[in-house]
């Protein structure tokens, strides 16, 4: 039997979008595994707590690659990115490109994973066309000042926003 293919997928996921979601779907088509890690927290405080944000990952993600015969697992991550990558036996990083800004960032960082874990491959998936300006940050953002974020996150993390900033759990 050939050798599992297995990818990693990393982000913050405050809160998971549709751009997340599109992404997912399509790596589910290369590889027979998928870990998303979900870092536990980044610079500063996310919106929602690692808790939470696992728990949306895991609903918005369930069975989704079912029909790539690819199983999707839900982790937490804290330490180096190319660590955690060797741990799940992972081959390849995969990322969203949304434009040139991203691929600024994502550069640099590919060139340093690559020294520190050189048997990984960081493989980039352009964002489709009608999810390129979905943002995490501006969906915060937008639901912060009572805006109507439904065409960018999926049904469940409008609830959740919604309850988060009016106080509910
Ligand atoms: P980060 O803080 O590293 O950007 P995110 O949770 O925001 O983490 O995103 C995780 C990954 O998903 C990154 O590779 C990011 O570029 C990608 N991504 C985020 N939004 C989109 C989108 N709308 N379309 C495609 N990729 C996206």
């Amino acid at each position: 039997m050939a050798q599992e293919r297995v990818g990693l997928y990393p982000g913050t996921f405050d809160p998971i979008t549709l751009g997340h979601t599109d992404i997912i779907w399509r790596a589910t088509r290369l590889v027979d595994r998928l870990v998303i890690a979900v870092a536990i927290n980044r610079d500063k405080g996310p919106m929602f707590t690692l808790e939470e944000r696992l728990a949306m990952v895991a609903e918005e993600t369930e069975g989704l690659g079912q029909a790539h015969g690819c199983v999707i697992e839900v982790r937490p991550f804290e330490n180096l990115l190319t660590q955690l990558a060797d741990e799940v036996g992972a081959g390849m990083v995969i990322r969203g490109l949304r434009g040139v800004t991203d691929l600024d960032y994502e550069y640099q960082m590919v060139g340093m994973n690559t020294r520190l874990n050189p048997k990984v491959e960081t493989v980039f998936l352009t964002a489709s066309h009608e999810y390129q300006f979905i943002a995490a940050r501006l969906v915060r953002e937008i639901a912060r000042m009572n805006g109507d974020v439904s065409a960018f996150v999926p049904d469940r993390v409008v609830k959740r926003l919604r309850r988060k900033l009016t106080g509910g759990n």
